[in-house]
């Protein structure tokens, strides 16, 4: 513990709190690899005292009309609008990634998920049918209580504003559990709500671990609805842990991506896509496409312009303007980086670029966690770097010949969250080809 850092507090029932704990973790600056606050070791008392504040917000709250919970809402989204620059630098110090992108990604993101909420709770319907005259069913939609809301660190205020807004619109009330290692954002959110008069407990912020925190809540009778982002194994847990209470569950979980680039697509268009879907936020994204396909004829030289464009890619400090690719969010994240690196060299692959920790962009960022853009050719499709999700600034390419062919390539994972499609021939394209994350086969989205 060192007493000489900020301290961020856990937010219940509308007042920054102490855990009851008493304990604090360090919050490590990855840029720096060097403690620069102190987060909330909460446990299972804390998660009490969140419930028990909730459950005496929810009367009143569920009963407002909508247009008065639209109204705090969008107060919510102007303060965190007012003070983007305040959001975005405490986003890049706490994850690593470029001030640039949160700035322009994640921190307007979240506003308009405040909006977009705030707004579409005044417009929705409840429906009614006959049934053959002799029955008259009707739907109502109500709050269902108090929910519990567990993120994950790489897009910190971005996911956890995407399920506060929408559960506290409809009239629930609210536990949030960001993760410890980026919860620097959701602490200035606490204030954003406070100063935007949302009510004491309507939303509750606890911070600390996954095993404390987070299983507290998975766990707890009165918590009757879970909606959980992060790894594919923490979610079996989170299932797990929800099914004998028989609660109501969503789970986002891992991808392994496919991009997929035929021969007819866009040269220039694909690149630059593929280089963005590949390495925005460090390859640290749930839709990233970390597996490139493509097709044999223009393989080549696809691979030599996107190893061109790649290594353009200007790594350095998070908080200096001109960076694009920052820091790996903790040493765990970057020694798994590594792991796979040298997996890929054992399987087979030929490091095309990168595949080593760059030079240090300069004397503060000295110990940081970074990890050079890395590109991986030569891989047999089915091998452990192709089917497990790396989540971090690695991509691998591999040639293609059929359109069957690929589609069994991308379908050869356990995931199925994303899919990419490069092509100009939309219409005769098999498009009904690609596995999505509930094992139906669908249309396959374009990136964007
Ligand atoms: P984790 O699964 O490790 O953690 C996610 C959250 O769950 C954290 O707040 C974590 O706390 C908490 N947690 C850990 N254990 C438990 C438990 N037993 N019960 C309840 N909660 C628990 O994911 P990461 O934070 O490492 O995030 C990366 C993963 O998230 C990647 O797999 C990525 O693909 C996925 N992701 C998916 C997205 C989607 O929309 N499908 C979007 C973004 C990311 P703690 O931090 O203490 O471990």
């Amino acid at each position: 513990m060192h007493s000489e850092f900020p301290k961020i507090k856990n937010f219940i029932d509308g007042k920054f709190v102490e855990p009851k704990t008493g304990k604090y973790l360090d919050n490590i600056e990855p840029a720096t690899g060097k403690p620069y606050s102190e987060v909330p070791d909460s446990g299972i008392e804390d998660v009490d005292l969140a419930v028990a504040a909730a459950d005496k917000a929810f009367p009143a709250w569920s009963k407002k009309s909508a247009a008065e919970r639209s109204k705090i809402l969008l107060g919510i989204a102007d303060i965190i609008e007012r003070d983007l620059e305040k959001f975005a630098r405490a986003e890049s110090i706490d994850t690593g990634k470029p001030i640039t992108l949160a700035r322009s990604l994640d921190i307007p993101r979240a506003v308009a998920n405040f909006r977009f909420f705030a707004t579409a709770i005044l417009h929705t319907e409840n429906e009614a049918h006959v049934t053959d005259g002799v029955a008259f069913n009707y739907t109502l939609r109500q709050p269902r209580g108090i929910v519990g809301l567990i993120s994950p660190w790489n897009l910190p205020l971005y996911l956890l504003s995407w399920k506060i807004a929408p559960a506290i619109a409809v009239g629930n009330t609210a536990i949030a559990k960001p993760s410890e290692l980026t919860p620097m954002t959701a602490f200035l959110l606490g204030e954003a709500c406070v100063e935007a008069g949302l009510p004491d407990g309507v939303l509750n912020i606890v911070h600390g671990t996954g095993s404390n925190v987070g299983a507290a809540m998975t766990g707890h009778p009165k918590i009757t609805t879970i909606s959980f982002t992060g790894g594919t194994v923490t979610g079996k847990k989170v299932a797990e842990a929800c099914a004998p209470l028989f609660k109501k569950v969503s789970l986002e979980l891992g991808g392994k991506n496919p991009n997929i680039i035929f021969a007819d697509a866009d040269l220039d268009a694909a690149i630059a896509g593929s280089v963005r879907s590949s390495f925005a936020n460090q390859g640290q994204v749930c839709l990233c496409g970390s597996r490139v396909f493509v097709e044999k004829p223009i393989y080549k030289q696809f691979v030599a312009k996107f190893i061109e464009k790649v290594s353009q890619l200007k790594q350095g400090d998070p908080l200096d303007e001109k960076t694009e690719q920052g820091a790996i969010v903790n040493k765990a994240q970057l020694d798994k980086v590594k792991f796979y690196i040298d997996l890929a060299q054992k399987e087979g692959g030929k490091i095309a670029l990168g595949g080593k920790p760059p030079d240090s962009p300069n004397e503060r960022t000295r110990d940081g966690y970074f990890f050079a853009p890395t590109v991986i050719v030569d891989l047999p499709v089915a091998c452990r770097t192709n089917r497990e999700e790396i989540f971090g600034p690695v991509v691998t390419i591999t040639a293609f010949e059929s359109e069957d062919e690929v589609i069994g390539y991308a379908n050869d994972v356990d995931y199925g969250l994303s899919s990419s499609v490069w092509t100009q021939n939309r219409l005769t394209r098999r498009w009904a080809g690609l596995r999505m994350a509930d094992g139906s086969w669908s249309i396959p989205r374009r990136r964007i």
